[in-house]
């Protein structure tokens, strides 16, 4: 579903899936633009770069900045995958998820009026800069929210993210400053459900 590599194996951006101002009013264009060319694409830029230096550490034998280079590849190549996935989280109708994922959605959290709140309470109370997170996780056979703090503390292995709520201020400060909490109850009118409800099926097979 998420195509996150070119054919020379190389991480590669997919081009956005809407125009920049197709979020308005919710996000707006500037906000759109600005979040993929200069947040998206150099986190792209520098998960190459890091394995590119892994590469040649293991070369030349040298690896005293093995740490640097594993913290980089770690943040950058889970800022490229979650962004990946957010873009198509988004431009949808908003209103609640149908079938299985709804059932699925209340079975775990009770209605969607508690998904949300709990959801918009976890993306809001991010320690500095992250991504509340709805995923799946396929060994319990669960749904789950979690924070994630940057792009990759916090999470549980193996966990499938189904739906991302950007909550870095790159995403939202033009428009909202630090209303995080406004951007993300206006985030839940362009969820596209249908994309959530996809990830949900895939994850399960
Ligand atoms: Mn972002």
């Amino acid at each position: 579903m998420d195509k996150l590599t070119n054919t020379s194996g190389k991480y590669a951006a997919a081009p956005l899936p809407f125009a920049y101002n197709a979020l308005e009013p919710v996000i707006d264009a500037k906000t759109v633009e600005l979040h993929y060319t200069f947040h998206h694409l150099p986190a792209v830029a520098a998960a190459n770069k890091a394995e590119e230096a892994l590469a040649k550490a293991r070369e030349s034998g040298d690896f005293s900045l093995v740490k640097h280079h594993e913290k980089e590849l770690a943040f950058q190549l889970s800022s490229h995958i979650l962004h990946t996935i957010y873009w198509t989280n988004l431009s949808g109708k908003g209103g609640e998820p149908t079938g299985d994922l709804a059932k699925a959605i209340t079975a775990e959290f009770g209605s969607h009026d508690k998904f949300k709140a709990h959801i918009i309470a976890a993306a809001t109370s991010v320690e500095a800069a992250g991504w509340g997170v709805l995923g799946y996780h396929p060994v319990t056979k669960k749904l789950m929210i979690l924070q994630c703090e940057n792009h990759h503390k916090l999470t549980a292995w193996g966990v499938q993210p189904l739906l991302l709520l950007d909550v870095f201020e790159h995403a939202y400060y033009l428009k909202y400053q630090n209303q995080r909490g406004e951007y993300l109850n206006n985030l839940f009118k362009i969820i596209n459900w249908d994309n959530v409800t996809e990830r949900f099926n895939a994850a399960q097979h």
